[in-house]
């Protein structure tokens, strides 16, 4: 069967590439739903997303595009994020609001700025040696290692800092120290203004979407072994042709499709490494009212090693639609690579002790959400591969995009974006 382009999975980077391409095309989903991690789900009259999905864009055109898609404008939202450390809740950034935390910890955070090492900073230095550079002893100590530690389970002298911006706010030292005497009135970072669809959570973006291609679309439908001398996908037990192969599933999985790859390609892309994460969604009926500890809050950062998960988050915070009345909804989420995570009950156990679930309220409803593929691992290797298996695929006419396809921490911005980029690119070709 023959048909232009092929896309391969229907999450948000599927979806926009669909949308931009002028070319006729099939895009085949292995899942009986679309959207990928974009997706929400609703129970029990709650509505949950794979963790939080926030949205943040810089160009206004995108948007636009999104609002007309889900017809209804954003609500716009001023982030109220915290991190949870040594009995204390203090704002987000850590670095900018040294204020708050207990006197030994704060002075030894404003000790360890002030004698910093003055070494040369650079993108693909061992994170553990850029946030001491960058950030002092006691800033590392107290957030910068425990809080990465648990985010990406691997070793902080082989993870490299090139993901760090735009996503580690960096105040100069002068006002890191400013704040550690007074209280901060700053915004700091990517997202510290975001957006949010007015109902229906994340996934009203995807639904938006999927009614504009949903006649390209093909749910349930794996694609297998790509014959890419060929140029076949075999997908149901049938061939189909491709001039363009556009794939977002994982860069690593692709490559063990390739018929007959070549032995380096292989090799290459086993030396690419990521995180699971596992989120696990609660909606809870509330007795009196919302727990005082995360009235407002939209997310929390627990950096402490006797916490199994690193971030709690209150969905219902940034969006009250997402639970009934006299209720709120939250995420709790686990990283790491072998899976052992907590079960709803013992997760729920924490939370009470944390007073981020009252002890008289209902629980109504748990939920998990295991992402296999959540945080690529930026290692010494992992450009320099990339630019081996991206150019070998591209001189194929396959083209890998999308968080994992790309093998990048990106976001949903970025996703449509490059899918947009590429799509004009194909487009002419
Ligand atoms: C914990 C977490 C929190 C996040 N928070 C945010 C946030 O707040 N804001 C933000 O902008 N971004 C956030 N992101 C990032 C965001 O989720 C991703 O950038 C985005 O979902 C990537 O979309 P994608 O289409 O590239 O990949 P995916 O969403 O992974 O979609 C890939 C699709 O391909 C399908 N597929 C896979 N293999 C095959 C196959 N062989 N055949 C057919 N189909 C296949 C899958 O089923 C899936 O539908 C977060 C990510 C994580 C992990």
């Amino acid at each position: 069967m023959i048909s232009n382009n092929i896309i391969i999975g229907a999450g948000i980077s599927g979806l926009s590439f669909g949308y931009f391409t002028k070319k006729p095309y099939i895009l085949f989903e292995k899942s009986n739903q679309v959207g990928g991690l974009c997706k929400s789900i609703k129970e029990d009259g709650f509505t949950f997303d794979y963790s939080g999905h926030f949205i943040h864009i810089k160009d206004s055109a995108i948007k636009n595009l999104l609002e007309k898609l889900i017809n209804k404008k954003f609500l716009t939202i001023q982030r109220n994020a915290w991190i949870y450390t040594k009995n204390s809740f203090i704002p987000f950034p850590f670095q900018a609001n040294l204020y708050y935390l207990p006197e030994k910890e704060r002075q030894e955070c404003i000790d360890g700025i002030k004698t910093r090492k003055n070494i040369k900073i650079y993108n693909d230095m061992p994170f553990i040696n850029w946030a001491k550079a960058m950030f002092g002893e006691g800033i590392t100590k107290y957030f910068m290692q425990p809080y990465n530690e648990k985010l990406w389970n691997y070793d902080l002298t082989k993870l490299t800092a090139s993901w760090t911006a735009p996503f580690v706010p960096k105040p100069d030292a002068g006002s890191i120290l400013k704040y550690a005497y007074e209280k901060n009135k700053t915004d700091y970072g990517y997202n510290s203004v975001f957006y949010y669809p007015q109902r229906n959570g994340c996934g009203e973006i995807i639904n938006g979407f999927y009614k504009q291609l949903k006649n390209s679309i093909i749910k349930n439908a794996k694609a297998g072994q790509i014959d890419y001398k060929n140029k076949t996908v075999f997908v149901n037990g049938k061939y189909f042709q491709y001039n363009n192969l556009i794939s977002t599933q994982p860069l690593t999985e692709l490559i063990l499709q390739l018929k007959n790859a070549p032995a380096d390609i292989i090799e290459s892309a086993q030396k690419l490494y990521h995180t699971s994460v596992r989120c696990i969604n609660i909606g809870v009926k509330y007795k009196k009212e919302i727990p005082a500890n995360i009235k407002g809050k939209h997310w929390i950062y627990v950096p402490e090693k006797k916490y199994p998960f690193y971030r709690v988050g209150i969905y219902s915070n940034v969006c009250p639609k997402l639970a009934p009345k006299n209720s709120y909804c939250l995420y709790v989420e686990f990283s790491g690579k072998d899976n052992k995570f907590l079960n709803c009950q013992d997760t729920i156990k924490h939370l009470i002790n944390l007073g981020i679930i009252g002890i008289d309220d209902e629980i109504i409803t748990a939920n998990i959400i295991d992402m296999p593929y959540a945080y690529v691992i930026f290692d010494r290797n992992r450009q320099k591969i990339l630019n081996t298996i991206i150019k070998f695929l591209n001189f194929h006419d396959i083209y890998s995009i999308g968080r994992y396809g790309a093998w990048e921490y990106s976001f949903i911005e970025k996703n449509i974006t490059d899918a947009k980029k590429l799509a004009d690119k194909l487009n002419l070709k």
